[in-house]
């Protein structure tokens, strides 16, 4: 069974290093689709600086010429916080037990999750694939000790994911783009280029919503 992918993040706004991360990891994996899945209101990091309509319209807007890519709005609707957790338990309610998932994160991201709210319920509930960069394999030595037991025991291979609906981890080489959100905002502000670093059409909504214009 080919595995569901869950894409979650800010997307303040959405970029081409996301684009890519979810394209590469959509071949690697051989995905069935990649979900994206705007954050509300993250309880993990600071507020988004614009709403989550205007992060959910450029998410849209930046994937829709993809067939396998789709926009999931459900966190966005919602109002207060918001947690990957739950949101993992209503996408396994909705798609069965037997159904494959893939939660895919950066490995800036996956060295984080012991600080995510019952982020142990997370490998119960979907598989999760870390992008590293080429070259520079995930630094167990900077992780959680609890993180990194996980992270050891259930490291598995692409054939695993499809066989099991979650609970395993696997590292993928994915070249990174040095793309950030926030090096996005902070250019839009000093009014510089954005140009090729995301999507036209996410460019232009940014330009004509008067978005990121003060950081
Ligand atoms: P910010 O600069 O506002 O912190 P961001 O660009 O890091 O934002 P997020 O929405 O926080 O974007 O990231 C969502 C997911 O995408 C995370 O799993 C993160 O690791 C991954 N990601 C972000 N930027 C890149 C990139 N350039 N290449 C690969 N993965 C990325």
């Amino acid at each position: 069974m080919k595995p569901v992918g869950i894409l979650g993040g800010t997307f303040d706004p959405v970029h081409y290093g996301h684009l890519r991360l979810a394209e590469e990891m959509l071949e690697l994996l051989g995905l069935e689709s990649i979900r994206f899945i705007p954050a509300g209101n993250p309880p993990h990091r600071d507020a988004p600086g614009v709403s989550a309509r205007h992060r959910c319209e450029m998410v849209r807007l930046a994937i829709s010429d993809h067939s396998a890519f789709l926009l999931d709005p459900r966190e966005a609707a919602k109002e207060g916080k918001c947690y990957t957790v739950d949101t993992l338990r209503e996408l396994r309610r909705e798609l069965g037990s037997d159904q494959p998932l893939c939660l895919l994160m950066g490995g800036d991201a996956f060295l984080q999750l012991h600080t995510w709210h019952e982020w142990e319920a997370i490998p119960e509930l979907a598989h999760i694939a870390v992008g590293y960069r080429p070259g520079y394999a995930l630094d167990t030595n900077s992780m959680e000790p609890k993180l990194h037991e996980h992270y050891r025991k259930r490291l598995c291979g692409v054939d695993r994911m499809r066989e099991m609906p979650a609970g395993g981890i696997i590292g993928l080489a994915i070249p990174r783009l040095e793309i950030s959100a926030t090096m996005i905002r902070e250019r839009v502000a000093e009014r510089r280029s954005i140009r090729y670093l995301l999507p036209e059409p996410v460019a232009q909504y940014i330009h004509q919503h008067n978005l990121y214009t003060s950081c």
